[in-house]
């Protein structure tokens, strides 16, 4: 692991002031990092993945809270904790299509120091990625992909390009899209609003480039809308992985629908995880359902709308063509799930720090 210097920062202010300006690319050699949990970036920095030249603690800032907005809607803190959020009775009983998606995702103890914000910017599952004897161009722009010809079982089967094919790995973000969340953040310059469907990028020519958000941006919250009753009654997370635990996501769907008396969806919601560089959502898959019966049928046609222009990648055992229909089934099986009606997180709770 490469030298780097520490500082803790105890306000917005100071944060911003310790981040600086410097270049924001993982491949430069001196840049300054936020550290939350630290749980993806300790990671990266042991594998020599990132080399910050200096890290800003912002774990003392007054970021954890969940509070209500005016609006209805809820703010949930960048520094809360994963599964604080997770178990936070508001967050349960209006959103519980995001408690569900977080608690698939790692293990209880990564969940308790895992942060909302460092969530959205956790670094993608690629093994070549991850592995610096080779090349990658999200590692080292224009050093070549090896993935495209080599294992892309974690891989995009939408909207990757000829640069590069990793999927973004996080369950929250999958729901946080269907939901409509929207990301708060201060920088230098003020602070700014960015909807989660612009937040992640599509990898383009620019694979190192994860998000819209600037190296000085700190995240401060994640905002929800005002929960729709009928998202609360019948929304269902799905994730189809190799484990059934601490397995990251080969594909994920996060479903919601509104039903009115006669069973006609009044809306949908729609969102697939371990497809794509960002979670992927297409607004006319969703429109498709609106007015008809809520059934297999129609959800069969809905999938097959989302997953138009799916793509494999990857070479003979590595190809990850078994996505795409695993995919469109998954969708299909969200939708029948979130139909019969939410399942609530009012059991198991596997933070210590909830248990009285
Ligand atoms: C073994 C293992 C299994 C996992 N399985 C899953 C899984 O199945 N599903 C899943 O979704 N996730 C999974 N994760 C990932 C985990 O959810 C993330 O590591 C975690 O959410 C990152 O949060 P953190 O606070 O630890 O971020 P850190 O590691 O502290 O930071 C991550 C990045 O975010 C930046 N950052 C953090 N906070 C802010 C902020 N407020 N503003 C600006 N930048 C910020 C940091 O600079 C860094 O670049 C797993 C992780 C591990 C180690
Ligand atoms: S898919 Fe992206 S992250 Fe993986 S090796 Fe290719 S460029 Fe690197």
């Amino acid at each position: 692991m490469n030298n780097f210097s520490f500082s803790s920062a105890n306000a917005v202010d100071a944060a911003l002031e310790q981040i600086g300006s410097g270049p924001g690319s993982t491949t430069a050699a001196g840049f300054a990092k936020f550290i939350a949990g630290g749980t993806n970036l300790l990671d990266l920095m042991k594998e020599n993945v990132m080399r910050p030249a200096r890290l800003v603690d912002i774990n003392p800032l007054s970021l954890s809270g969940i509070d209500a907005l005016p609006d209805g809607g809820l703010r949930l803190g960048a520094l809360a904790r994963n599964a604080d959020t997770a178990y936070h009775p508001l967050v349960a009983s209006r959103y519980p299509l995001l408690s569900a998606a977080i608690l698939a995702g790692a293990s209880a103890q990564i969940r308790n120091m895992a942060s909302n914000g460092g969530n959205l910017l956790q670094r993608t599952r690629c093994y070549y990625f991850y592995d610096t004897g080779v090349p990658c161009n999200k590692r080292e722009p224009g050093s070549g992909c090896p993935a495209i010809s080599g294992l892309a079982r974690l891989h995009a089967i939408l909207g990757a390009s000829d640069q590069c094919i990793a999927t973004h790995p996080s369950d929250m973000c999958v729901a946080l899209r269907a939901l409509d969340a929207v990301v708060q953040v201060q920088s230098p310059r003020g602070g700014r609003a960015i909807p989660m469907a612009e937040f992640h990028r599509l990898p383009g020519e620019q694979p190192d480039r994860d998000t819209t958000l600037a190296h000085d941006e700190l995240i401060t919250s994640i905002d929800l809308p005002a929960p729709s009753p009928g998202f609360v009654a019948h929304s269902a997370y799905l994730k189809l992985r190799d484990r059934a635990s601490y397995a990251f996501a080969l594909v994920s769907v996060a479903a919601a629908l509104d039903i009115d008396a006669d069973g006609l969806v009044k809306e949908a919601r729609i969102a697939l995880g371990g497809v794509a560089h960002k979670p992927w959502r297409d607004p006319q898959a969703e429109a498709l359902l609106v007015g008809q019966p809520a059934s297999p049928a129609a959800f069969a046609q809905a999938a097959d709308h989302l997953l138009r222009g799916a793509k494999a990648q990857g070479v003979g055992p590595g190809s990850n063509a078994f996505k795409i229909p695993m995919a469109q089934r998954a969708v299909v099986r969200a939708l029948e799930t979130a139909l019969a009606g939410t399942v609530t997180n009012t059991g198991h709770n596997d933070n210590p720090k909830d248990v009285p």
